[in-house]
């Protein structure tokens, strides 16, 4: 299987590594990748480090290479119905979120595209007449680009593209769980005549193919999405040789409902924000904070609509959300359930996994829940929902805040000066007002506190794949006589 893609030959492992991709919807064998080891990571890397160092990309001007990813667009726009197929037979994701997503990952390429080459620095006053300076940006060099299995190719969009608009190259790492996008993606850069060397792409586990990415000193900068305890150990790695980290990591986001909400709005958000794409969502409002008024009729509602969603594989056109995708992560899901029913939670909805083909956990609501909790502290990435009760804005903001991480929250209010309020004293990345999940990729996305290091999209996304320097010139050198001459 020639599928990894180093110093621009398509290769198969060196050892011959192969592995098996099945759908977590209904376990069809999907397809037969190889399956790199730190050799082949180690060769990716040799390659992006030449790339870098003698090829023509860091040098090609800005503009030609943010018209590279626009041609990357029109090609994805192209493709659009074969990627998404392939993302949702990896991932079990319904195909009209993967043809969602695609459209994002377009929306990713067209952004940093676009605005490659409209910032090139800036001219400095040196209050010297003598002297004139600049600062200007430089790429970073080689990136190790590591992504997750929840968003595949949304994710890898969001390092790619700025890292090469930046001027990088770059060794990829998808998620050996869902590798097909990545491929496909692979393809269309060289299609669009991106360099030799510039992009490598290796497939496989973490421990083996991820790691020298973390390790390597040829390696000046790792960026990685994925779980709390993954990165912990990247940044550690990092640091031996302090490459730049860009950390993505999970969340453990408040969903925060005041009694003067618009009702069914925020009931029928606060189940969306918890089961989409069945709770696999860094961001998912998993912990659903409600005024104590209104508690028993909002998680009522709430449970109601939770229990009628239905569950199936990705081109079931009844489908609503998918399964999980993997045994491993149902049965940490299902462990995360059992613990908060032992702790006290009453539950409401859902709590045991279907019988039959299929990774598939049904929405379920636990009631009752407070912050010494498991469930309620720790992320568990399934389709979840923990519901504590507060009383008055200050309680809401104490609550919403106490978890180790800080990557999104709502607040639903029709106090508008409240939605401020609370916004403003919420110590998480993103902060929706009467709203739940919306992004654009003009505007940051990231994480305080445990959720991450550094930011992706917007114009921040693109500068952490640039280094700063400063161009002093004098412009009429004499000698100076600091020391006597
Ligand atoms: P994970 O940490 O298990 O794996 C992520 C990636 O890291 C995979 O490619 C994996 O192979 C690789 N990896 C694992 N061990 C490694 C090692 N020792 N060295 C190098 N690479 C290694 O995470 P996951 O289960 O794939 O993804 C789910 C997590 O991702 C959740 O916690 C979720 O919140 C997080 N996530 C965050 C965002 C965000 O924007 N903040 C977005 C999506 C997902």
């Amino acid at each position: 299987m020639k599928d990894l893609y180093i110093g621009g030959q398509w290769r198969d492992a060196a050892e011959g590594g192969r592995r098996e991709i099945h759908c977590p919807a209904d376990g069809q064998h999907v397809a037969t990748v190889a399956e790199a080891g730190r050799a082949d990571t180690e060769a990716a890397i040799a390659a992006a480090r030449q790339a870098f160092d003698e090829g023509p990309w860091p040098r090609t001007p800005e503009r030609e290479r943010g018209a590279l990813l626009l041609r990357v667009a029109d090609l994805l726009r192209r493709d659009k119905a074969e990627i998404a197929r392939a993302e949702s037979l990896d991932t079990g994701k319904r195909l009209v979120e993967s043809e969602y997503d695609v459209d994002d990952v377009i929306a990713s390429f067209r952004y940093f595209g676009g605005i490659a080459g409209t910032d090139a620095g800036r001219a400095v006053d040196t209050g010297r007449a003598d002297a004139i300076s600049r600062v200007v940006y430089e790429p970073v060099g080689v990136c190790g680009l590591i992504t997750p299995w929840n968003y595949p190719l949304l994710q890898t969009s969001w390092k790619v593209a700025p890292a090469l608009a930046a001027g990088n190259t770059f060794v990829l790492k998808p998620s050996e769980l869902t590798p097909s996008t990545a491929i496909l993606l692979m393809r269309l850069l060289e299609e669009a005549g991106l360099p030799p060397g510039v992009g490598n792409l290796v497939l496989g586990a973490g421990a083996e193919a991820g790691a020298p990415l973390a390790e390597h000193p040829a390696v000046d900068m790792v960026s990685f999405t994925g779980g709390l305890a993954t990165g912990r150990w990247i940044m550690a790695s990092a640091a031996q040789t302090v490459k730049r980290v860009a950390l993505e990591l999970g969340g453990k986001n408040p969903n925060i409902v005041f009694a003067d909400a618009d009702f069914d709005a925020a009931v029928d958000f606060a189940v969306t924000a918890v089961f989409l794409h069945s709770g696999q969502v860094c961001s998912a409002g998993a912990r659903l904070l409600v005024e104590d008024s209104i508690h028993e009729r909002f998680v009522d509602a709430v449970v109601r609509r939770a229990e009628r969603i239905r569950l199936g594989g990705p081109f079931d056109p009844e489908a609503e959300t998918g399964p999980l995708i993997s045994a491993g992560h149902l049965a940490k899901v299902e462990a995360y359930v059992e613990a908060g029913i032992a702790e006290g939670a009453n539950l409401r909805c859902g709590g045991r996994r279907l019988e039959g083909k299929g990774h598939f956990f049904p929405p379920t609501v636990l009631d009752g829940c407070h912050r010494g909790m498991r469930v309620v502290r720790e992320e568990s990435f399934g389709p979840v929902l923990t519901v504590e009760r507060f009383s008055g804005e200050d309680e809401a903001v104490a609550l919403g805040n106490d978890t180790d991480y800080g990557l999104a929250g709502a607040v639903w209010t029709t106090d508008a000066g409240r939605a401020q309020r609370v916004a403003g004293r919420l110590r998480h990345g993103t902060v929706w007002i009467n709203d739940y999940h919306p992004y654009v990729p003009q505007a940051e996305w990231g994480g305080f506190k445990q959720s991450g290091v550094g930011r992706e999209l917007g114009p921040t996304g693109l500068n952490e794949y640039r280094e700063i320097k400063h161009i002093w010139q004098n412009t009429d050198p004499r000698p100076q006589h600091w020391f006597r001459p």
